[in-house]
């Protein structure tokens, strides 16, 4: 058998592996996101070049930013611009000349850490990713869950203040907006207003408005304690999230992906020690677990790879 080769697609990067036959990665690549005027041909050709790039033979998985239907289609993705009602997996089969496996995103990463992860053997688990938006997976009494049309586990867009600020999906307050890295740079922006949060706004070169969660992580790192004040409040944030998804799902354990899981030695105490403050009747069971993900930004890209070995 050739190469499974798996394509994370990101609002600013896509991220591809190949696997060898025991699951391991064996590659790794990555290419811009194209955006703007023409993109979606562009997307296209990257996704090709990509998938080429990583020696493809006949094995090809992609996970999207958004609601993917099951039979491949990628109908809504708020945070890649100008992407809606998008065929990919016929356009990218029609150009490969082999069958091409899409799903959402998340639910990629959520079949990579529960085959092959921090979630082997649980019955009971759910992902959330945290990167430009969050993403959402959902394994339920050993089945992953994907809903009637294939919309399950769009947990970013849990309204948490309906009178919150805009997201990019149309409505307003979704959880997105404050636990994803863009969340964290805006609450990293607010602290900024009024000259606080000096250390931060020095690693984004002075400019309060240009703060970016890597600029809060880089000076939380360094130990400056506003930055670290950011992130605890991050960590409320993310925990809120994960105390209502507990009492809709009771899960065993929790896996944290994407971007931001390049910080998680940052994060994992703050959340940890918000969610035990705000879960609902905590002493009648033992916590979930919270883990980052084994696969860590490349969750996505490898639970891709595997698509071709889960049922549809
Ligand atoms: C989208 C999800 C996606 C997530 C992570 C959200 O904004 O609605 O479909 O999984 O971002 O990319
Ligand atoms: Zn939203």
């Amino acid at each position: 058998i050739g190469r499974r080769v798996g394509i994370d697609v990101g609002g600013t990067k896509a991220l591809g592996v190949a696997l060898d036959a025991d699951g391991e990665v064996v590659a790794e690549d990555r290419r811009p996101t194209p955006r703007g005027d023409g993109s979606i041909d562009a997307l296209l050709d990257t996704l090709v070049e990509l998938a080429e790039s990583l020696g493809v033979d006949a094995d090809l998985g992609i996970g999207v930013p958004g609601l993917v239907t099951r039979d491949g289609r990628l109908r809504a993705a708020p945070n890649l611009d100008g992407v809606a009602d998008l065929p990919i997996g016929e356009l990218l089969g029609e150009r490969l000349g082999f069958d091409v496996r899409v799903d959402n995103d998340a639910t990629c990463a959520t079949v990579a850490e529960w085959r092959n992860g921090v979630g082997i053997g649980t019955d009971d688990l759910l992902l959330v990713t945290l990167g430009t938006g969050i993403g959402g997976g959902v394994v339920a009494n050993g089945t992953l869950q994907r809903g009637t049309n294939g919309f399950a586990g769009e947990f970013g867009h849990m309204v948490v203040d309906p009178h919150g600020p805009r997201c990019p999906c149309g409505r307003q307050g979704c959880w997105e907006r404050y636990a994803s890295g863009s969340g964290l740079a805006m609450l990293a922006r607010e602290a900024a207003t009024g000259h606080r949060l000096r250390a931060v706004v020095e690693h984004a070169d002075g400019d309060a408005q240009a703060v970016r969660g890597e600029h809060v992580m880089a000076a939380a790192l360094d130990g400056d304690t506003e930055a670290l004040a950011v992130i605890d409040d991050f960590g409320r944030w993310v925990a809120l999230g994960l105390s209502n998804l507990t009492n809709v799902f009771d899960p065993e354990i929790f896996v944290l992906g994407g971007g931001l899981a390049a910080g998680a030695e940052l994060y994992l105490e703050p959340i940890t020690r918000w969610y035990g403050e705000l879960l609902y009747q905590p002493h009648l069971r033992p916590l979930p677990r919270i883990e980052f993900a084994r696969w860590g930004p490349l969750a996505g890209a490898v639970g891709a790879a595997l698509l071709s070995s889960i049922p549809d």
